[in-house]
């Protein structure tokens, strides 16, 4: 997800902040959903694109939010928000920009070459790693943001969703929500004590750092069994810590590799396991469902296939068999 990277360049830092409306701990309990099942799905308020030319972003938003019904504008205004410079009067125009804005930055996440707010899916708190249980995705295709179950929800529990990669240690995520977020990240693993805590971060840190070693198979630093074996590790990784999230895009860049090496078992392997996972995360309706099905059915017509020197890869092996 690359909202954050959005976010940042729309992000003007205020040299003050009041923060009259932060976070309310207002908990979003589920029904009960299972694995992969879809929570919401929610059509844009609004709509603005990223590469902001004018001079004032905010007077942009403002004309986006004209055009909408008194409604709508209601639950825009509704939403929280941090990050309101001090040095502006209530009730001036000034003012009404920067809060716009301010609303919108806090809310708006990453839909394509544009920037969206959905005040249901805004509703929904953050929780780090193996905390969050839902994951939102944008279909350009449908114009619609889903939101699936990543694991089983209970009835009563509270639904959690990731606003950034929260992969990095818990003194950095915090400090991240802190500024940007207005909050103090108090989900279950920012709680765990000292010591598990320590724990956690190195897996976190681990999986980041395997990630990137993974993506150095591009540039023909691993040979692909040496890729796989890292994939297999992060995977691994990921069930100790109990973060499941991206596992689905993760088989599927292994079966990429299996095919560059022309191994088409262990693309048949990795291409199932990414169904599966791409199910839960993004919808078995989604466009990478879809496509994984077709590399499923014929390996050797993936984009990659034979690109690199003939090799036996490897398969996920029944560790990764969950
Ligand atoms: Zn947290």
């Amino acid at each position: 997800m690359s909202g954050q990277a959005v976010r940042r360049k729309l992000q003007k830092k205020p040299e003050s902040t009041t923060d009259k409306r932060k976070y309310e701990p207002h908990k979003l309990t589920a029904s009960t959903h299972g694995q992969g099942e879809l929570i919401l799905r929610e059509e844009p308020l609004l709509r603005i694109p990223t590469e902001v030319t004018t001079y004032s972003p905010g007077a942009l938003l403002l004309s986006a939010l004209a055009g909408l019904s008194p409604r709508q504008r209601e639950s825009f205004y509704n939403l929280s928000y941090v990050n309101l410079p001090s040095d502006t009067l209530p009730g001036t125009e000034e003012y009404n920009d920067h809060l716009a804005l301010a609303i919108f930055q806090t809310n708006a996440v990453a839909t394509g070459d544009k920037v969206g707010l959905f005040p249901r899916m805004a509703r929904i708190n953050h929780g780090c790693s193996s905390a969050f249980n839902s994951i939102y995705t944008w279909r350009e295709n449908e114009g619609v943001l889903v939101i699936h179950a990543l694991k089983p929800i209970k009835m009563g529990e509270e639904l959690l969703t990731t606003y950034l990669d929260t992969k990095r240690p818990r003194v950095e995520r915090q400090q991240h929500l802190r500024q940007h977020y207005g909050f103090e990240c108090q989900c279950a693993v920012c709680s765990l004590s000292d010591s598990a805590s320590a724990e956690s971060d190195k897996r976190l840190s681990k999986m980041a750092e395997l990630y990137a070693r993974f993506s150095t198979w591009q540039h023909g630093d691993l040979t692909g069994k040496e890729a796989i074996d890292i994939a297999r590790e992060i995977w691994v990784t990921g069930e100790k810590e109990g973060y499941w999230s991206e596992r689905g895009q993760l088989a599927a860049d292994a079966a990429l590799v299996a095919a560059a090496h022309s191994d088409k078992d262990a693309v048949r392997a990795w291409a199932e396991l990414a169904k599966k996972w791409y199910t839960y995360e993004v919808g078995a309706d989604s466009e990478q469902v879809r496509w994984i099905r077709e590399v499923l059915a014929n390996p050797i017509k993936h984009q990659m296939w034979g690109s690199r020197e003939e090799e036996i890869v490897g398969s996920p092996g029944p560790e990764l068999k969950l």
